[in-house]
């Protein structure tokens, strides 16, 4: 499973962060950047990326496919 953020969606709410703090991480724009996805088992990555409000932290498989949102 792979994770992005959507640097044009992301707001800052830090949900993510809160939610996944060795996976996601606010840079100097207020923006959600990744540090570590192999830190925590796919549904964390899932369910962390369901708490943005923006649908910011995309999910595909490992072939590309989009899983969520
Ligand atoms: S929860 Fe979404 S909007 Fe908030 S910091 Fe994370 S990616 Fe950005």
């Amino acid at each position: 499973m792979k994770i992005r953020v959507d640097r044009d969606l992301c707001i800052g709410v830090g949900n993510c962060v809160a939610y996944a703090p060795t996976v996601f991480e606010l840079d100097a724009e207020n923006k959600a950047v990744i540090l570590d996805p192999s830190s925590v088992d796919d549904n964390t990555l899932l369910e962390a990326a369901k708490t943005c409000p923006e649908s910011a932290i995309l999910v595909e498989d490992d072939k590309g496919n989009q899983l969520y949102p």
